[in-house]
């Protein structure tokens, strides 16, 4: 495996957070050679891309081995009060790591999607106590690794815990990302998800699904559950509307940015409602996104106890 089998590999702590790290396509152990790895199985050849390995196979994988920059914020974005919000996010991961902390002696995260950091995550990232592997398809200060999800270079049970947010969404086939979560936990580990329900078209051309929080929880059928709920609130789901609304009207790009600022200046307040919302059973049915955490099950949830699980009110 990368760092224990190559001599000319630097025996660093870098080494000591990719234990596990294995061929994506056939989970062959992997070997240095110059600013590559090799799989010692079937010889397939994984660059270094911006300095850290890019363990994506370019054949099964729509991002190959120059995957794009990560997308960067606009001056609007930055300057601009947000139409999004997340009033429980930053709360959820506190008490995800501190459980994870709790249970394991140094426990080992994975992030999916992790070249940004996620809504509410800052702050837990910060735990010294943890060894953090972020990873993303996109190269960034932050990601360690890049891979892609529907392939994740680790062996079976190589992490306490991994970390989705606003990722599945943003894959071809989330029920094949999710049983590659469920490989790589350990039988014990957690995973948190994030993913929309009510949200308009984002990151262009990779956008593909929405869940309400059944379909989403139907996603995870071999995952019990310790949480779930909305995340993103209706406030943030009425502002996401107004801006798609508004940019309806345009007829390009310029038109676009511009309709969007609007959106900004008028809806930025509604997702100051959320913190309340999101604690109302209405929710359920009108969220801009849910969270599921919860273990890898022996067994998936039977699909009428998923429909007895309802909380809406309808
Ligand atoms: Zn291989």
């Amino acid at each position: 495996m990368f760092g224990s089998v190559s001599p000319e590999s630097p025996s660093t702590e870098v080494n000591v957070n990719m234990a596990g790290l294995c061929c994506p396509v056939c989970r062959g152990a992997l070997v240095r050679e110059a600013a590559a790895l090799r799989c010692m199985a079937c010889d397939r050849i994984y660059p270094e891309v911006g300095g850290v390995p890019c363990l994506i196979d370019p054949v099964v994988s729509v991002f190959g081995h120059n995957p794009p920059p990560a997308p960067a914020a606009s001056l609007a974005a930055r300057l601009l009060p947000a139409l999004s919000g997340n009033p429980v996010s930053a709360d959820n991961y506190r008490r995800f790591v501190q459980l994870a902390v709790a249970e394991n002696d140094r426990p080992r995260i994975l992030i999916l999607g992790g070249a940004a950091v996620g809504k509410g995550l800052g702050a837990a990232l910060g735990d010294s106590g943890v060894d953090w592997i972020e990873t993303d398809v996109f190269p960034s200060p932050r990601t360690l690794l890049l891979c892609d999800a529907h392939q994740v270079p680790f062996e079976d049970s190589s992490f306490d815990a991994v970390i989705a947010q606003a990722v599945l969404e943003h894959t071809l086939d989330p029920q094949l990302v999710v049983s590659e979560i469920h490989r790589v936990l350990k039988p014990h580990g957690m995973v948190y998800a994030e993913t929309p329900f009510m949200q308009q078209v984002h990151a262009g051309a990779h956008d593909f699904t929405r869940y309400t929080h059944l379909g989403h929880r139907r996603l995870f059928r071999f995952f019990e559950e310790i949480e779930s709920g909305p995340a993103c609130g209706p406030g943030m789901a009425l502002a996401w509307s107004w801006q798609a609304f508004l940019t309806s009207f345009a007829g390009g790009h310029r038109g676009r940015r511009i309709a969007a600022l609007i959106a900004r200046l008028t809806a930025f307040w509604l997702k100051y409602l959320d913190p309340f919302l999101v604690r109302r059973a209405a929710a359920y049915d009108g969220a801009s996104s849910f969270y599921f955490w919860g273990r890898p099950a022996p067994e998936p949830l039977d699909d009428r106890d998923l429909i007895a699980s309802y909380r809406g009110i309808q």
